[in-house]
């Protein structure tokens, strides 16, 4: 059958019916709003930015900035939309989000290959190709269908995340490396504090602003395990030194000495360049979270390349659900895109969006589902998802760390925007060979 159901008319779900409507496949679109609502979205308009009206970069040699060049020359609608409704905002790409959204439902509403059916879905259909597009908040009985196809233990309703940083811009002239009693292969970094650097770390941190949570946020509970070092904090001055930055069975060869606390981070990618720090879920604001960063012993200089958040954000472990493209490993007819499925901000989920809509097109047609090499910033996104090795998965953005290093070996800082450009300028030959797929 000529057909697929979307689920969710968000920017994941609007993108996908549009590059199935444009390879002539009817789409039945889903969405609950106005009838019901999110909590965080205020209309009932298809592809509604919820919160900022930033798309981030749009700079080519920033991750962000290539991933939307990759979206334009791969013939993305809603970078389209921003693009025809931007308003100034320096490098970044923002938009005017009431008209934007009036580009998203028009087009939707206007193409005759779609059918906008504004109601809940509350189980995912089984006769014909699905793409689940429904988003961080996702609803509640939608919810406990997906709970239902991937498991409890492979579907998560918070992210308590923390900050992730560069490993070259770490300074490994107080970081030293090390695991705790000195068990297995030696993968921890560490950067260590004593007394004085604790205390002025520790007054920075309980003095620092958090992020007001939403209302329908408020009832969230966090497990004990995940509390954000700014709670923890607060409990006592040394609630930290006998948590997730004890220092004990860490002794730094150079020195020989145990210190006063130590702050690790754990390899987070594969490639080993991105590491984050453990423990340290945080609620703070951007800012501070960077000044704080920035008084830990070798992370002076650290380059954060995801912040720590919590918030209410409903998404599967893509890594044991999904395959690079898109496809659930289970059931080869059902997609899930956007935020859901661990990627992280607007453009990731129209990324997204665009290749399962794309895919679903491809599956219905009877030709080879598209993957993505990861030279590509949408490459690079779909195989960090769906990487099968990631055990502790947690939702990502586009990221320099995540794409497949260059050949030849730049080093030192100068060399930095150098290796962004290589990169860029490889994503967007690759991109240019895939046109018209
Ligand atoms: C509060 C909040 C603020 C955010 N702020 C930003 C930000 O400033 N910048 C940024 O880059 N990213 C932000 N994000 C992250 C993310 O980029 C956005 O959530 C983005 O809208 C995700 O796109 P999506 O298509 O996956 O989901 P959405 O855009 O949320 O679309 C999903 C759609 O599915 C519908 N739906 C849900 N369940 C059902 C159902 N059962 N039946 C039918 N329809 C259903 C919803 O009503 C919604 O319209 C934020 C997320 C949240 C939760």
């Amino acid at each position: 059958m000529n057909k697929a159901i979307i689920i969710g008319g968000g920017l994941a779900g609007t993108e996908a019916a549009l590059q199935l409507a444009k390879r002539q496949i009817n789409v039945d679109l889903y969405e609950m709003r106005p009838e019901k609502t999110t909590g965080a979205h205020s209309t009932g308009d298809l592809g509604e930015l919820v919160c900022s009206n930033s798309l981030g970069s749009n700079d080519v040699n920033s991750a962000s900035g290539l991933l939307k060049e990759e979206l334009r020359r791969l013939g993305s609608f809603l970078i389209e939309f921003a693009d025809e409704t931007a308003v100034p905002a320096g490098s970044a790409l923002a938009a005017d989000r009431t008209l934007f959204a009036e580009k998203v439902t028009s087009a939707i509403n206007d193409n005759p290959y779609i059918n906008l059916i504004k109601k809940e879905i509350t189980h995912i259909p089984t006769d014909t190709p699905v793409i689940v597009a429904s988003g961080p908040l996702t609803s509640e009985l939608l919810t406990q269908e997906i709970i239902k196809f991937t498991g409890t233990d492979n579907f998560y309703f918070f992210d308590a995340i923390a900050p992730i940083v560069e490993k070259d811009s770490i300074n490994f002239e107080k970081a030293f490396w090390a695991n705790r009693y000195n068990k297995g292969e030696t993968s921890y970094i560490n950067c260590p504090m004593d007394k004085e650097e604790y205390e002025i770390f520790y007054e920075k941190l309980i003095n620092s602003p958090v992020i007001e949570l939403k209302d329908f946020e408020k009832n969230a509970k966090f497990f004990e395990s995940c509390l954000p070092v700014e709670v923890l904090g607060k409990r006592g001055k040394d609630t930290l030194r006998y948590g997730p930055l004890k220092p004990v069975g860490l002794i730094d060869e150079r020195t020989n000495k145990q210190n006063y606390a130590v702050v690790q981070l754990r390899q987070d990618n594969k490639a080993a360049t991105l590491y984050n720090l453990v423990g340290f879920q945080t609620n703070l604001k951007w800012s501070a979270q960077k000044e704080l960063i920035k008084c830990i012993p070798g992370l002076e200089n650290a380059e954060i390349v995801r912040y720590g958040v919590m918030h209410r954000n409903t998404f599967i472990h893509s890594p044991s659900i999904l395959t690079p493209g898109l496809q659930t490993h289970k059931r080869n007819d059902l997609f899930f895109a956007g935020q859901i499925t661990g990627v992280e901000g607007y453009t990731e989920s129209i990324a997204t969006g665009l290749l399962a809509g794309i895919n679903a097109s491809r599956l219905i047609e009877k030709k080879e589902i598209l993957i993505l090499e990861p030279v590509s910033m949408l490459g690079a996104l779909c195989s960090y998802i769906a990487h099968p090795e990631h055990k502790k998965f947690q939702p990502v953005n586009s990221n320099w760390g995540i794409i497949e290093p260059l050949e030849i070996k730049l080093k030192g800082r100068k060399n930095k925007d150098e290796k962004k450009k290589l990169c860029s300028e490889r994503a967007l030959s690759y991109i240019n060979l895939l046109r018209g797929s």
